[in-house]
């Protein structure tokens, strides 16, 4: 059973495609193989892909390179799905509102701690460079 208006809104799905081909009613269809941090990671013609990209891009008749820069979510919230019904493009922005949603604080705690990483370094250079020039 396709999502309804209403769950489209609500899982802020906005592709057309992704609209008539989003079930979840079906269920999850997890990967068995290597992960990385709870992805599937699958060698394809000894490329490398992560699974549930690879799936939303094959079931969906979608060059791979395609989807660069756009961030394929799970509608339902395992990162170890595959299942092309269960996946959604969106940009890196719908998929921060996913994570705030959904509790899975992580991803975006550690894109914040990478920016506080950064801001130190950068600080360290200032510092130097304001060393450098009283020298
Ligand atoms: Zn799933």
């Amino acid at each position: 059973m396709p999502l309804s208006q209403e769950e489209l809104a609500r899982f802020g799905v906005i592709s057309p495609r992704d609209a008539t081909f989003c079930d979840l009613s079906t269920p999850c269809e997890d990967f068995e193989g290597p992960k990385v941090r709870g992805y599937g990671r699958v060698t394809i013609s000894s490329k490398l892909y992560i699974a549930h990209r690879f799936s939303y891009a094959f079931y969906r008749k979608v060059d791979i390179e395609c989807i660069k820069g756009l961030v394929i979510r799970h509608l339902c919230h395992n990162p170890s799905c595959f299942n092309p019904r269960h996946l959604a493009s969106g940009d890196s922005e719908a998929n921060d509102e996913d994570a705030r949603l959904h509790g899975l604080r992580s991803q975006v705690a550690t894109r914040v701690g990478n920016a506080r990483k950064e801001a130190a370094i950068q600080r360290a250079k200032a510092n130097f460079r304001l060393w450098m020039a009283r020298r």
